[in-house]
């Protein structure tokens, strides 16, 4: 059983509904409850059911996939006995070369950059609120952090993948690479620590942090 965090229990102030904007009063709300809008229903705050520790937990475990997955061959090709591997990086790179530019930049972006600043973006929010931190750039990467989700499309690449896997098939015999399997890993545990992760709370601690240190 983890302990509860008291600190939200008796937290009773009054909050905005963020797609109404209906002022409305909190109910006492225990870990793993969620307020919702009494007007349009919409989730006002929800309290993390194992605190911060949970999705610390999943983030930090996405982050050893996404090195591993950056860090090995994504797979291997053997065409008549000649042998080639590629990282992501090496794949995003041949299609810059390849003059398939856009393509090489929208691999990278999507499957690589994104999913790194989201991932140390979110492991920074919480270590800092986690501990009580309050570390500086705290709430400019949880404003970051929305901006970036959409553009975290692991899945897309994966199915990508897998349609090329069926058109090379006939080409050509190919072989996964340690990066594939750390990739279909990466696309689980984001999506558990993506749904882990309550911005709305985490902006609530650091609003009170705020109160404090200006009540000071
Ligand atoms: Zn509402």
């Amino acid at each position: 059983m983890s302990s509860a965090p008291t600190f939200d229990v008796t937290d009773r102030e009054r909050i905005a509904c963020h797609e109404c904007d209906a002022l409305q009063q909190l109910p006492v709300l225990l870990p793993g409850q969620t307020a919702r809008c009494g007007v349009c229903h919409a989730k006002l705050l929800r309290i993390p059911p194992g605190g911060l520790d949970r999705p610390l937990a999943l983030f930090s475990a996405a982050l050893i996939l996404l090195l591993l997955a950056n860090s090995f061959p994504f797979m291997l090709l053997d065409i008549q006995g000649r042998q080639a591997f590629t990282t992501i990086f090496g794949a995003s790179q041949a299609l810059y070369e390849a003059d398939m530019g856009g393509l090489a930049v929208a691999v990278f972006i999507t499957s690589i950059l994104a999913p790194t600043l989201l991932i140390t973006s979110s492991l920074y929010v919480l270590l800092s609120i986690r501990f009580n931190l309050y570390l500086p750039g705290t709430r400019l990467a949880l404003s970051w952090i929305s901006h970036l989700q959409p553009w975290g499309m692991l899945d897309v690449f994966m199915l990508g993948v897998l349609v090329a896997f069926v058109k090379l098939g006939n080409m050509a015999s190919m072989h996964m690479g340690v990066s594939l399997f750390a990739y279909i890993g990466l696309i689980g545990v984001s999506a558990a620590a993506s749904s882990s992760f309550e911005p709305g709370y985490l902006w609530r601690r650091l609003d009170r942090h705020r109160w404090k240190s200006d009540a000071r």
